[in-house]
C-alpha cells in the first residue's frame, strides 16, 4: 500500500510522491518561545512527529529531513519580556524568556516521545535570509516600502500574467471578497487594506536589524517572511510537506505561499499542506480566562508523557479533540497493560495492519485498533515493534512502573518487599499470610493482580486503587 495524504491545497487525498525519495523535506511552524507550551500546542507536535517517523520507515532515516522553527522575534516576546524582568536592557530580557521558553519547550515535547526534527533554525539567525527575500519581492513588484514598512500586495499578486498561485487558493477565499470585507481604518502606510507587513520599524531598545529595501530606520521581521525564509534556507524553494495547526491556514500559510512563490517563481511553495484540527478541554475551548487553560508541563506532573501521546493520538489528526480526564485514564490502563505485555519483548516487525493504518491519511485510531487487535491475540513481538514505530516503549516496564510509583509517592521498595514475601507466601501454600499482605496493601491503596507475563511465567503486578 501507498502513502496518501490529505493535503489542504487540493481537498483531497492523494497518493503521496516525494520530489526526492532521497531527500523527503518537511517543513512545521514551530513555537512562539515566550510561555509554557499548552496541550493544544502538542497536538502538531505529536502528529507530524509520527508522521516524521512513518516517512523514516518508508524512505530510510538518512532521507528524510524534517524542519521546525522556533519563532524567537515576536511582539509576545517582548512584552513578556518587559513584564518578567523589568529591570533588565529589553533585549537581555528577551534573551531570557526565549532561552528559558525554548528549553521548556524542549524538555516537554522529549517527555512527549517527539523525536528533534533535523533542524530546528530560529528565527533570530535567519535575518538576512528574510531581507534577501524581501529584496526580490520588491524588485519583482510584489512588495514596497512605506514609511519604513515593507508590504507584500496580494493585488500586485493576483495582476501577474504568471504562473503564480492566485492568492486565497490555499484558504479558499476571494481577493475580491476580502477588498470588499475589510475594515475601514487601514494602516496609513498601506496601499490596500489586504497589503500584509513584510518588515517593520523597531521601537527604541526592542531587537532591530539593519533594514532592506534602502530603509534608514533599523527594523525586524512581520511573523510569516520568517517561515518563508527559514523554509528556504533548509529545504529549498520548493518542497514536499508543510504543517501546522488548522489555525494558521489564514493568514499564516497562505502568506507564506505569497512570498515563496513570488520570491522565487514557483508554482507550489510546498507539494501537500497538512493542518491538524484544534483540542479542546473537557467540551470548552481552552482559554486562560476560563481557567481550563493546560500546559504540558502541568499533565507531565501527572501523567507520563507517553500517556498524553496514546491520549492525542486516539482522534484522527484532521479531527477536532475533546482533551477530557476521562480519557486519559483510560490512556493510561492501555498504556499500562501494553508495557507489560510488550515493553521488555525482543520487538520483531510492525504489523501490516498497523502501518496500513498510518499510510491511510496517519489514520491513528484505526493504528490503535490494530494494537489491540496485536494485544487480542497475544502478538507481543509484534505488538512492540508496532508501539515503537509509533514512538512508544521508550522504556522498560521497571522503568515504566518505578516512575508510577515515583509520582504516586508511594514507597515503591516497600510494596516491592511485600509483594515478594506474598509470593513466597503463596509458593508454601500459606494463603492465610498470603491473604493478610493483600489486605495490607489494599489498605495503602494498592491493587495487585496475579497474572503472566508473555513466556506464561507468573507475575504479580500492582497500581493504585
Ligand atoms: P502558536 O505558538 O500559538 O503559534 O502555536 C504553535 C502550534 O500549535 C501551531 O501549529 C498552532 O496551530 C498549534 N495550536 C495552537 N493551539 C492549538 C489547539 N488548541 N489545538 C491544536 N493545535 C493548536
Ligand atoms: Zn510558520
Amino acid at each position: 500500500m501507498e502513502l496518501r495524504l490529505y493535503d489542504t491545497m487540493t481537498r483531497t487525498k492523494r497518493p503521496f510522491e516525494p520530489i526526492d525519495p532521497k531527500n523527503v523535506r518537511m517543513y512545521v511552524c514551530g513555537p512562539t518561545v515566550y510561555d509554557f507550551a499548552h496541550i493544544g500546542n502538542a497536538r502538531p507536535v505529536i502528529v507530524f512527529d509520527v508522521l516524521f517517523r512513518l516517512l523514516r520507515h518508508l524512505y530510510g532515516e538518512a532521507h528524510v529531513k524534517y524542519v521546525r522553527n522556533i519563532t524567537d522575534v515576536d511582539d509576545k516576546i517582548n512584552d513578556r519580556a518587559a513584564r518578567d524582568f523589568p529591570g533588565l536592557p529589553l533585549n537581555e530580557a528577551i534573551r531570557k524568556v526565549t532561552e528559558q521558553t525554548g528549553k521548556q519547550f524542549h524538555a516537554d515535547v522529549d517527555a512527549l516521545g517527539a523525536l528533534r526534527p533535523s533542524v530546528e533554525p530560529r528565527a533570530t539567525e535567519h535575518i538576512g535570509e528574510m531581507r534577501e527575500i524581501i529584496e526580490r519581492l520588491i524588485a519583482g513588484g510584489f512588495a514596497y516600502a512605506a514609511e519604513d514598512h515593507v508590504l507584500f500586495s496580494p493585488q500586485a499578486m493576483n495582476a501577474a500574467n504568471s504562473t503564480l498561485p492566485r492568492y486565497g487558493a490555499l484558504s479558499k477565499r476571494s481577493l475580491d471578497e476580502m477588498i470588499a470585507g475589510a475594515r475601514v481604518e487601514v494602516a496609513p502606510y498601506k496601499k490596500d487594506s489586504t497589503d500584509f507587513v513584510l518588515w517593520k520599524p523597531s521601537k527604541p531598545g526592542e531587537p532591530s536589524w539593519p533594514s532592506p529595501a534602502g530603509i534608514a530606520a533599523q527594523g525586524r521581521p512581520g511573523w510569516h517572511i520568517e517561515c518563508s525564509a527559514m523554509a528556504w534556507k533548509h529545504l529549498g524553494e520548493q518542497f514536499d510537506i508543510h504543517g501546522g495547526g488548522i489555525d494558521l491556514v489564514f493568514p499564516h500559510h497562505e502568506n507564506e505561499v505569497a512570498q515563496t512563490c513570488c520570491a522565487f517563481h514557483q508554482q507550489r511553495m510546498a507539494n501537500y499542506w497538512m493542518h491538524n484540527g484544534f483540542l479542546q478541554v473537557e467540551s470548552e475551548k481552552m482559554s486562560k480566562s476560563l481557567g481550563n487553560f493546560i500546559t504540558i508541563h502541568e499533565l507531565l506532573a501527572d501523567w507520563p508523557g507517553e500517556v498524553l501521546r496514546l491520549n492525542m493520538l486516539k482522534t484522527h489528526y484532521t479531527s477536532p479533540i475533546d482533551w477530557t480526564m476521562k480519557s486519559l485514564e483510560e490512556s493510561a490502563k492501555t498504556l499500562n497493560d501494553w508495557y507489560r505485555f510488550a515493553a521488555d519483548v525482543a520487538p520483531s516487525t510492525p504489523a501490516a495492519s498497523v502501518v496500513e493504518a498510518l499510510l491511510d491519511d496517519l489514520n491513528t485510531p484505526q493504528a490503535i485498533a490494530a494494537l489491540h487487535g496485536l494485544r487480542n491475540s497475544s502478538d507481543a513481538a509484534g505488538l512492540s515493534a508496532s508501539l515503537r514505530l509509533l514512538g512508544f516503549l521508550s522504556e522498560s516496564v521497571a522503568q515504566w512502573e518505578g516512575r508510577k510509583r515515583q509520582a504516586s509517592g508511594i514507597d515503591a521498595g516497600e510494596i516491592d518487599r511485600l509483594i515478594a514475601e506474598r509470593t513466597a507466601a503463596r509458593a508454601r501454600k500459606d494463603f492465610r499470610e498470603s491473604d493478610r499482605i493483600r489486605d495490607e496493601l489494599a489498605a495503602k491503596g494498592v491493587v495487585i493482580k496475579d497474572g503472566k507475563d508473555s513466556d506464561g511465567k507468573p507475575v504479580t503486578t500492582w497500581e493504585l486503587a
